[in-house]
């Protein structure tokens, strides 16, 4: 069994040279310290008796690599994307260029689905105004991708979900309401290979299955989605 599916005794913040870190205590034997790549979030994995005394003098040795890949991880994550012709943006995988035309009109943003996504704009039109019209594209697309994806897989699967939502989230690619069938989809997927974005549709579902990541829910990914771990690592 993987450190992801042992017993969970507690989660707990420790604060450390203004750094926080979430401490989840487990029935395992090694300590994990890990920076999330998605927005920099410090998680350390321990074993349920190790004292916050000694987590943070363990931690406290390798606060300078921490903060270093805490400060690159969370930076990428808020940082707005520059307004300016030519600007490479990723989706479905692949490089995107920005085409900016200035028209009058009222903004509207769209793609040829080759290598463009243009934007028409008008002039007090800002780098603010870009990067919400610019979430708002992915998720417009991603429920395109999405819908269709979903009636796949519950067909397949004989599952029926009672909503299916895009919106952007911080720390997630999905998530999953068990006892009322919710499915929520982060709009970021937008700019990852369908491959991955089908993974996270059959590890959503499977969860209407099975709600928590045991030998259970590893065995349904398997039934279903034999290279799974192929799309996951298109996730990143
Ligand atoms: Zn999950």
């Amino acid at each position: 069994m993987s450190k992801f599916n042992k017993k969970i005794y507690s989660i707990t913040n420790l604060n450390i040279n203004n750094l926080n870190i979430l401490v989840i205590r487990k029935s395992i034997k090694k300590i994990y310290l890990r920076v999330a790549t998605t927005n920099g979030d410090i998680h350390a994995t321990v074993p349920k008796k190790t004292t916050d005394k000694y987590l943070t003098k363990l931690i406290s040795s390798k606060i300078e690599w921490l903060k270093k890949y805490h400060e690159y991880y969370s930076a990428r994550t808020t940082a707005n994307i520059l307004f300016q012709d030519n600007q490479e943006l990723s989706f479905l995988g692949n490089k995107f260029y920005l085409k900016i035309i200035n028209n009058q009109q009222l903004p509207r943003i769209y793609t040829d689905y080759q290598d463009k996504i243009f934007i028409n704009k008008a002039n007090n039109f800002n780098e603010e105004n870009f990067n919400k019209i610019l979430n708002q594209f992915y998720r417009i697309e991603l429920n395109k991708i999405l819908i269709p994806l979903v009636i796949k897989w519950q067909k397949i699967m004989k599952l029926k979900s009672n909503f299916i939502g895009v919106k952007k989230m911080k720390t997630k690619w999905g998530s999953c309401n068990f006892s009322k069938a919710r499915l929520w989809f982060n709009s970021e997927l937008a700019k990852k290979p369908i491959q991955a974005i089908e993974y996270v549709v059959v590890h959503e579902l499977s969860h209407l299955i099975e709600p928590s990541h045991n030998k259970k829910f590893v065995a349904i990914m398997n039934r279903f989605l034999p290279d799974w771990q192929e799309g996951k690592n298109k996730l990143s």
